[in-house]
């Protein structure tokens, strides 16, 4: 299958594919690898890991036996939270660069708003001035956050990637974002497999009008909003079916339907949660995705 998924242009001019596959809570490395080569075969040029999930490795592995030159997929990850400071942040994206087996990274995200963040900032403007990071970019930064880091930045983010989904539609930072030419992604897509909204009756009359699986509805929903969505699926059938979405479209009456399930649905942490923040290295699976 020929990928169809668009590309986003980003506010540097680099290219970013709408739709990646997610590897959260991917640990198996053969499961990592045969997600990674799923999603290339069903057209996926994007793939989203993070230090944090301990898979880069895998997902290094993955891209290799993907048949698809490297310099054809789009990579992210991220520095967590207990990584601050200038050499730090050097000595971690070299890390996940050596784990990942590859040159350079597509995209590079500050994880957390956790305090220090300017410094992580800092590093990553050297190494994107390098060519080592193609685009870098911040995660679950509200817009204060974003404002912080802007008094002393000189470049400005990417792509703000955000718990997103139709029960937390964050239509604040979505404007915020549109605004400051900072792309909108969307973690936790589907609603993270822990929220109802695939089986919201909306959505489901909606899959049953179309066609269309409840998912296909929520990620047809997140593009036509703008947004770059990252679903994880270690599953085949699913992972195609995520990218299948370009051959209907929602019209503006089911959007604007769609935009009445907002209830603030978190379901993962919060970044306005000081207490996650300042837990640096700890995991709370329940309290954080
Ligand atoms: P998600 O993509 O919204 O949902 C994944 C869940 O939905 C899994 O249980 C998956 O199960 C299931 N699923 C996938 N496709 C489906 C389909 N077509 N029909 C029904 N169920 C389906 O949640 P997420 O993994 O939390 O978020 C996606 C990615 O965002 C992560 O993998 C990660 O890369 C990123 N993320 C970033 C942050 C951050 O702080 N920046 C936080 C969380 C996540 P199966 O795998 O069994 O198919």
């Amino acid at each position: 299958m020929s990928s169809n998924i668009p590309n986003i242009t980003l506010s540097n001019g680099v290219e970013i594919p709408q739709i990646g596959l997610g590897v959260f809570r991917v640990n198996d490395p053969q499961v990592v690898v045969d997600s990674v080569v799923d999603a290339v075969k069903a057209g996926y040029r994007h793939i989203d890991t993070a230090s944090f999930y301990g898979n880069e490795a895998a997902v290094g592995d993955g891209v290799r036996q993907s048949g698809v030159p490297r310099q054809d997929l789009f990579v992210t990850s991220k520095v967590w939270n207990n990584i601050r400071g200038y050499q730090e942040t050097i000595d971690q994206f070299n890390r996940s660069l050596s784990l990942l087996g590859f040159d350079y990274l597509d995209l590079y995200l500050i994880h957390w708003p956790a305090a220090g963040y300017e410094e992580n900032w800092r590093a990553m403007e050297d190494l994107y001035h390098a060519g080592k990071i193609r685009a870098i970019g911040v995660s679950n930064f509200e817009p204060r956050h974003i404002e912080h880091l802007m008094a002393s930045a000189t470049v400005s983010p990417m792509i703000n990637q955000v718990e997103t989904h139709p029960y937390l539609q964050q239509n604040e930072v979505h404007e915020y974002c549109e605004i400051n030419h900072i792309v909108h992604e969307a973690w936790s897509p589907l609603g993270g497999g822990k929220s109802d909204v695939l089986s919201d009756p909306t959505i489901v009359d909606l899959a049953a009008k179309h066609h269309k699986s409840a998912a296909q509805i929520v990620l047809r929903w997140h593009v036509q909003r703008g947004e770059v969505v990252i679903p994880k699926s270690v599953h085949q059938q699913r992972i195609e079916e995520n990218a299948d979405i370009f051959d209907f479209s929602l019209t503006p009456e089911e959007m604007r339907t769609i935009a009445t399930l907002d209830r603030n649905g978190r379901v993962g942490s919060d970044p306005n949660h000081e207490a996650f923040l300042k837990r640096s290295t700890t995991y709370d699976n329940q309290n954080h995705k």
